[in-house]
């Protein structure tokens, strides 16, 4: 349906910075209306992207995961998301 050379832009909704496949953490909305952090970044869903933990910090400070994935994420979900994906980043800096 969609033209087939549309550029898949992953913009880090913290930062605003495009970065290509595999640098940025995604969090995703998941068909039931969950959100989680998506480790495989395959996830069927509409995505949000960040690239840092700081961008992470901006996101969940100014509401920016729920207006990127456009739905209202709970206070325990934000607080569970944040901490897999500080794990992640940090993970990410070690290696
Ligand atoms: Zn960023």
């Amino acid at each position: 349906m969609a033209n087939a050379h549309v550029k898949r832009e992953r913009t880090c909704i913290g930062c605003g910075k495009q970065s290509g496949k595999g640098e940025l953490m995604r969090v995703v909305r998941m068909p039931d209306g969950g959100v989680a952090f998506d480790q495989t970044g395959r996830a069927a869903g509409r995505g949000a992207y960040l690239c840092s933990k700081e961008c992470l910090a901006t996101a969940v400070k100014g509401n920016k995961l729920q207006r990127a994935l456009k739905v209202a994420i709970g206070h325990d979900d934000v607080e569970r998301i944040s901490a897999q994906l500080s794990a992640a980043f940090a993970g990410e800096e070690t290696r």
